[in-house]
């Protein structure tokens, strides 16, 4: 009896303690030493656009709906101040941290906007050639789009990927949105209650179609891929957009991802279709021409629990190595971007028309509370400067017509006396 029971004791404990060595061995912790929190790292990013207020600027974005409010910081950079709503410029918008555990994406948001700022430098790169293609451009960088769901990561929820309600930011756009696969799995892509039922797409979108970018880049990690549309169809669009993406992501993948990534539709890809994601908004809705999904970094011999691991690198060489090969990505995007302004430059004022069409997304702008870097409430201000300089110049227009008129009278006037 005793040595049943001894046994069954020794039994009791030896899973016990493989089911620790197990969990101690499959969840890898977040390295502290490599990565900052969300709260440091948006006030680093704050404190780099207050040294170089020449060239960034940063506001913060703020809604809710039914008791959620999400907020999202935006810097943008501009070499001239004055040039920042400059329609000639070419215009780059940029996201990461959609997804709550690729901590990594931040990271490198983090590393463009320094280089951005001068603090940084790349190496292996002519500093006056870099200058002048940066002169031609507007830079929008999200840094952190998930704040809320990145939070939970930080309290320990290591795979959590979704909002701070649950929702997958890149299931909750309005191309194909709401389908489901057969291997649909909520807690990875539940797309929400309706298309931008979510705070923080509803951020995304107002800021894509008032900025009207020519590229957009939605930064993630998981694999190393450089993905067009579409993500709903394992195809890509027809015509020269397609080719001008395609030859794009071929050079980036020869010279910074050493020909690893997997390039081509996100749905054909991957093995899988995704349905209301970013990038397929952006493309069919936005008119963006060159619309990316980038995957920085994966782990494939993770296990599928290991979420820190498989999405994120865990030691410095790979960590450094990551941001200096994307971060170098990035600034030949920012280089070949322009080249082809030319062939794209009709974009714009023609296909801003037919975005601004709906009344209740002028009054989601009205009411969205937007503040800059010094804090103050601009959208309110900037709509009523709006429409003071229309009555303005309609009121010019008038008093031109009226002068010409009594011109005209006087004239007549004149030539019809004796
Ligand atoms: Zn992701």
């Amino acid at each position: 009896m005793a040595s049943i029971l001894s046994f069954f004791i020794f039994f009791v404990l030896t899973c016990f303690s493989s089911a620790n060595a197990e969990s101690n061995s499959t969840f890898t912790p977040i390295n502290r030493d490599l990565y900052h929190s969300s709260i440091d790292l948006l006030e680093q990013i704050k404190a780099l656009v207050h040294r170089h207020p020449d060239k960034l600027t940063l506001e913060t974005i703020k809604t809710g709906n039914k008791g959620y409010q999400a907020e999202i910081t935006v810097a943008t950079y501009c070499r001239s101040r004055r040039g920042s709503d400059d329609r000639s410029k070419f215009r780059i918008l940029l996201s990461f941290g959609q997804h709550g555990r690729e901590l990594i994406t931040s990271e490198l948001a983090l590393r463009i906007l320094s280089i951005l700022s001068e603090e940084q430098f790349l190496p292996n790169t002519n500093p006056t050639s870099l200058k002048s293609a940066l002169d031609k451009l507007i830079i929008k960088v999200v840094p952190l789009e998930n704040l809320n769901g990145r939070k939970f990561v930080e309290g320990g929820d290591l795979c959590e990927r979704r909002n701070g309600r649950g929702v997958d930011l890149n299931r909750n756009w309005s191309v194909d949105w709401g389908k489901k696969e057969k291997d649909y799995d909520p807690y990875e892509e539940n797309p929400g209650s309706a298309p931008f039922s979510e705070p923080e797409t509803q951020i995304m979108r107002k800021l894509a179609l008032s900025f009207d970018p020519h590229i957009w880049v939605n930064v993630h990690s998981g694999m190393e891929a450089l993905f067009m549309p579409y993500d709903h169809r394992n195809t890509t669009p027809d015509g020269s957009p397609t080719e001008r993406m395609k030859s794009l992501l071929n050079e980036l993948n020869q010279v910074h991802c050493h020909n690893r990534c997997m390039i081509g539709s996100g749905g054909g890809s991957v093995g899988y279709l995704a349905h209301g994601t970013a990038t397929d908004y952006m493309y069919d809705i936005v008119k963006v021409p060159l619309a990316f999904t980038f995957e920085i970094y994966g782990d494939p011999t993770a296990s599928s629990k290991d979420c820190f691991k498989m999405f994120n690198p865990v030691d410095l060489t790979t960590f450094n190595r990551v941001l200096n090969d994307w971060s170098a990505a990035f600034f030949k995007i920012f280089k070949l971007g322009p080249l082809q302004l030319d062939e794209i430059g009709s974009k714009g004022s023609t296909s801003n028309l037919d975005k601004w069409v709906s009344i209740d997304e002028y009054l989601d702008g009205y009411l969205m509370e937007r503040r800059n870097r010094y804090g103050k409430k601009m959208e309110v201000l900037d709509l009523g400067m709006q429409e003071i300089r229309t009555y303005f110049r309609l009121f010019l227009l008038s008093s031109v017509l009226l002068l010409f008129m009594f011109c005209s009278r006087i004239a007549k006037s004149k030539s019809s006396r004796p």
